[in-house]
Formats: C-alpha cells, structure tokens, sequence
C-alpha cells in the first residue's frame, strides 16, 4: 500500500486536529467518507494502515494518532496526541503555572486513590499545599471544568477521573512518574484507574471494568485470572454500545483542504496550539 499522502489523509488528519479524539465508530465512518470523497480506494479492514500512513507523516512533527480504550466502556479510541512533550509541560500554553500544578496534584490524587477518582472536594483540598500562586476556591471550580471543556478530565456526580484523551497522551508520563503507584489491567495490560481489585492480598491484580465484563462474561463462577480466588465484584454488563460522539466533519468540508488564515487562527483557538504546526501537513 502507498505510503504517500493523499486529499483523503489530509481531510481525516484536518477532523482529528479539529476533534482532538474520536471513537472507533466515528473513525471507521470518517475513513470511509474520506476515501469516497476523494474517489481513493476504500477498504473497510484496512483503518490502521490508513492512519500508519499519516502517522509517517506526523512523526518528523512528533505527533502521533495513538490509539487506546476508554474505561468508561470499553470502546476504542483515536487521539491526535504530541510526543514531543514528555509530561504536563505539553499544556503550558493553554493553562498558566498554578494551573498545571493544580492539575499534576489531581493526577498524584487520581493515580493515587484505589478507584482512580478524585472528588472536587479533595482537589479543593489540595489548593491549601499549593507552592504556585493559590487558586481561589472559585478559580479552581473554574479551571475543573475548563479541563473537562479540554478533554483532560472526565466528570460524574462531582469525582472526576482522567479522561480517555489523557490516559492515550499521558501513558508514557504516568508509567515514569508514577512508576511504584500505577498498575496495568491483567486482561489488556494497558494502564489502570477505574477498574476492579482482587481482594486476595497476595494478588491484588486490577482489571478495568469493560475488560470484567468482557473476560467473566458466559463464566458462571468468575475466578481471578492469576490466583483463581472467588472474583467477588458485581460483573459489569458488557458495555459495547453504538457511537454516541458527534464528529465535527460537516465544518472541515465545508472550509475544504486549504487552509486559511482565519482558519488557522479558529483553529488555534479551538485547539492546542501545538497542533497549529500540523496545517504544514495539510498543504
Ligand atoms: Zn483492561
Ligand atoms: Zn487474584
């Protein structure tokens, strides 16, 4: 398969700047209506060579589609992620110094905690031990959900977790930072937050809530998969559902495959500058 670039690439790279993050549905009917489009030959299996191809094309940027599951449910996901930034720093330019540091002690308390959540409350806490200059209690409600508006942060009920986006483009991060606190799931390997817990101390293996329910499902009696104790949890319903994401592709076809200069600027509002380096990419 050519490894060349073509109007097709360009349009899914141009919707993957403008989204950030897509689901494996909307990927699959981004790819096709790319292809039928721009009249190129599409080919239902062949999604990843599709992005490998614009992947060549983003590494001498060190950007990257990576994909990853959300443990919310199960699905795969594509996200647009920066490899050149090794840790938060990579938000710099959107979020001011006492705004990552709030943000690095949502983190210890996320990758910290047996469930992979934080409640506001707690993260209201953390504004006391603040060494940049401290955020307002109003401040940091504010910034809470601005990080959320920015796909860092997922919310319910007031606990926040780390988003899908987050855990794709800070996996290389946590492992580092977090190396004696972070575990894998025992069924995927992929790092761990929301998931559930052997109770047998000697074990302790984590399995991320949709990997439950896929390994135990049609199992009568669920047994840990490394020390065959009794799986003692509530075994999630298989969570596969239809896409519920709306992907922003009506705006990309509509501004067409040049870009603009108040194009650019839009986007560079709308998404991490970081990613404004990409349109050389478009032309
Ligand atoms: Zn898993
Ligand atoms: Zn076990």
């Amino acid at each position: 398969m050519s490894r060349q670039m073509g109007d097709n690439h360009r349009r899914f790279l141009q919707t993957m700047m403008v989204n950030g993050i897509i689901d494996e549905h909307g990927a699959r009917a981004l790819y096709q209506y790319c292809c039928e489009t721009h009249h190129t030959q599409y080919a239902p299996d062949k999604l990843d060579e599709f992005i490998d191809t614009i992947n060549s094309r983003l590494q001498p940027m060190f950007m990257q589609i990576r994909k990853g599951m959300s443990e919310d449910n199960g699905q795969q996901y594509y996200a647009l992620v920066n490899m050149a930034e090794t840790d938060i720093t990579r938000m710099s330019s959107d979020y001011a110094d006492n705004e990552l540091e709030l943000f690095r002690k949502t983190m210890d308390l996320i990758v910290g905690s047996e469930n992979g959540k934080a409640s506001s409350t707690d993260i209201l806490n953390t504004t006391d031990s603040m060494t940049t200059k401290k955020l307002k209690k109003s401040e940091t409600e504010h910034l809470l959900s601005r990080l959320v508006h920015d796909k860092w942060l997922s919310e319910k009920r007031g606990e926040y977790t780390l988003s899908t986006r987050c855990i794709i483009e800070m996996e290389p991060y946590i492992r580092t930072m977090y190396q004696d606190q972070f575990k894998e799931c025992h069924i995927c390997r992929n790092i761990a937050f929301q998931c559930q817990i052997c109770e047998n101390p000697t074990c302790g293996i984590k399995i991320h809530n949709p990997c439950v329910a896929r390994y135990f499902k049609g199992r009568s009696e669920p047994r840990c998969p490394a020390c065959d104790d009794f799986w003692p949890h509530e075994i999630p319903a298989h969570m596969r559902s239809p896409s519920s994401q709306q992907v922003s592709i009506n705006r990309t076809v509509s501004t067409g495959i040049t870009s603009s200069p108040t194009r650019r600027s839009e986007m560079a509002r709308e998404s991490r500058s970081t990613l404004v380096g990409l349109w050389s990419c478009l032309k």
